[in-house]
């Protein structure tokens, strides 16, 4: 979220503001200017969007306060123009929990129309007359009189919408909870994620069929289509890369090049094999060679289009060679690898080479 403004910090979280929240308030002044309101009626209007989106920074709060029961602390939190987004550095694993901290965003809505009813129920304030009278308005009336009536009904239909089990909205992360208690969280995302597709499709439907829906409808149909895909690619990557060793993954068969032979003995092997990138051997006496680097295939391809005649293996072999271990976490190794740009490591054990692993074998690995 580079393209957000800082607000400030609540309880340690960094707020935040994207660009395009601006787009809304815009977007709400020259309806109303359309609609002939006067200044005055226009400052409402705004008010009433700020207020409006103060109370979905405190949904999204709640979810952040809820993780941090469970030690999990948050990023920070955007306000967009279609809601709030926690980004929490974690979702706990337990179902239960999951569901806690997904029904306490909702919950902050409900406490704040619980609050907003009681007032209109021991106060002689009318809360449907005002409402009624908005309707012919078009809704963008809004005055002292029906301020409050209207935000009551807004924070409901937070409630409802939010309900939805569509993941990976609050609704269908407790559905997403509920399904992991039978079976494991790759398949209960699956499932999960595909419902929420399925409902994105449909708002972006409604849209179109019914006439006079707002426009955030496809906006949010968009949004949750996408991130309920990328949503169960992370689950399932973290799945695979957690259960699984060095051992599990690595190759026992691969490519040595040797360090004298020239760049055109490895095109076979550029060509043939599915290594990200190759051992290098270089002789230590007549009997025995040794593991000296890597040529990622990447360098091999570069360096043979240069076509330099007398280039040979030596030349491009990277040396910042990490030897690992086949009982190494295979989470530990694809962030190293991530992290610091290294193709393929050794895998030693008890002083022989019995093995590599590279960055592509991973990648085919948790696809
Ligand atoms: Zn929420």
């Amino acid at each position: 979220m580079t393209q957000s403004i800082k607000l400030g910090k609540i309880s340690g979280i960094p707020i935040n503001v994207h660009w395009s929240f601006f787009l809304i308030i815009l977007y709400f002044l020259y309806e109303g200017w359309q609609n002939n309101l006067s200044p005055i009626d226009l400052i409402w209007l705004v008010g009433f969007i700020l207020v409006l989106f103060s109370c979905v920074l405190l949904h999204e709060l709640g979810h952040s306060f809820a993780a941090r029961r469970y030690g999990i602390g948050t990023e920070d939190i955007t306000l967009l123009p279609i809601g709030g987004l926690a980004r929490l550095q974690g979702m706990p694993k337990k179902p239960t929990q999951e569901m806690v901290v997904a029904i306490m965003g909702p919950m902050v809505n409900v406490v704040i129309a619980a609050l907003l009813g009681l007032f209109f129920w021991l106060t002689p304030y009318g809360f449907i007359e005002p409402l009624n009278a908005m309707d012919e308005t078009k809704g963008l009336l809004v005055n002292p009189s029906n301020f409050l009536p209207l935000l009551l009904l807004i924070n409901i239909t937070l409630v409802l919408f939010n309900c939805i089990p569509a993941f990976p909205m609050d609704g269908g992360r407790v559905l997403r909870a509920l399904l992991a208690i039978p079976m494991n969280r790759v398949k209960a995302t699956r499932i999960a994620s595909l419902i929420g597709q399925i409902f994105a499709v449909g708002f972006i439907a409604v849209y179109f069929l019914y006439p006079g829906h707002s426009p955030f409808l496809i906006l949010i149909g968009l949004f949750i289509f996408v991130a309920a895909g990328s949503e169960y690619k992370m689950v399932k990557r973290e799945a695979a890369l957690e259960g699984s060793t060095v051992r599990d993954v690595m190759r026992t068969q691969f490519t040595e090049l040797s360090e004298e032979s020239a760049l055109e003995d490895a095109m076979e092997s550029l060509t043939n094999s599915k290594e990200a990138a190759f051992l290098v051997t270089g002789r230590v006496s007549d009997y025995e060679r040794n593991v000296i680097g890597f040529v990622s295939k990447r360098g091999l391809k570069r360096a043979l289009k240069t076509k330099q005649p007398d280039l040979i293996i030596r030349n491009i072999t990277n040396k910042n060679l990490y030897r690992i271990s086949p009982d190494i976490q295979l989470k530990k190794v694809y962030e190293d690898m991530t992290r610091y740009g290294i193709p393929i490591m050794p895998v030693y054990e008890e002083e022989a080479l019995i093995g590599t692993i590279d960055y592509y074998q991973i990648h085919d690995f948790i696809k």
